[in-house]
Order: structure tokens, then C-alpha cells, then sequence
């Protein structure tokens, strides 16, 4: 007797796919974001087709897999060089991007003074983006 057993491996149209999608973004997915995504190119994509190919692309290196905050879910993007920081609105959730040569600085103050060999800096900064900060601030001037 032979077990099927249920085929996760994706293709490699769906693996392009993917990998397309999420490197169009140029932004922060979550697995059933880029799920629902997927499924409007090929409907034969699975969620958990989805869950195995982003762990295969996060074992390449070619996306980073990012938790905020308190938020269980797990953001992926597509690795690019140079640093960026992040910013999740409590609002909507979207999630924001910065960069400033601050934080180069302040890993090179923390490396002179505490002698420790910074390697990588993970931020995200909590708050709300322009547009829900905007909306506050209409409420309250009612
Ligand atoms: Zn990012
Ligand atoms: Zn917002």
C-alpha cells in the first residue's frame, strides 16, 4: 500500500513565483499575506507550500524572517544589501522603514567603549505611522 503523502515541495515556477512576489514587495509579508498573493498568479499553491518554500528561501539567505514586538506573526522580505530599521505601527501594522547613520555611529561608540564586536543591530521602533498619528490627532481636537 502506498501513502500519499501530501506533495509541500513547491515547484520551481512556484518557487519564482514566490520569491518574485516578495522581492516586488519591497516590503514586510506575512506567510498568509503572501499566500493570498500567490494563489492570484497559481491557484495550485498551498499555505503550507508557502510555509516550506520561505524557510528553504530563509535557509538561502535570501529573505530575512523579522518578529515585532509583541506581534506573534512573522514578517519576511526579501534580503538586499545595506542596513534598514524598522518601524510597526500599533495602528494599522504596517510596517515602515529607516535608516540613518546613527546607528553605525552608535555601533561603533558601543564597540570603542564597551569593547564588544557588533556583528548585526536589529530595531524596530513602535509608534504610529503619519497617517494613524494624523488621525489621532484629529480625534482629539475635536
Ligand atoms: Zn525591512
Ligand atoms: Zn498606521
Amino acid at each position: 500500500m502506498r501513502i500519499s503523502r501530501k506533495q509541500t515541495t513547491p515547484s520551481t515556477s512556484q518557487r519564482r513565483l514566490l520569491l518574485r512576489l516578495l522581492r516586488e514587495e519591497s516590503g514586510h509579508l506575512t506567510a498568509r499575506e503572501l499566500y493570498s498573493r500567490a494563489t492570484e498568479h497559481d491557484a495550485e499553491v498551498s499555505l503550507a507550500t508557502v510555509y516550506r518554500t520561505l524557510r528553504l528561501f530563509k535557509e538561502e539567505g535570501l529573505i530575512d524572517e523579522m518578529r515585532f514586538g509583541g506581534c506573534t506573526c512573522r514578517y519576511y522580505e526579501a534580503t538586499r544589501p545595506g542596513n534598514h530599521y524598522h518601524m510597526l505601527c500599533r495602528q494599522c501594522g504596517r510596517v515602515l522603514e529607516f535608516d540613518t547613520p546613527a546607528v553605525g555611529e552608535l555601533m561603533a561608540e558601543v564597540e570603542r567603549s564597551c569593547g564588544f564586536k557588533v556583528t548585526g543591530v536589529e530595531i524596530c521602533l513602535e509608534g504610529y505611522c503619519p497617517d494613524c498619528a494624523q488621525k489621532e490627532a484629529g480625534k482629539s481636537d475635536q
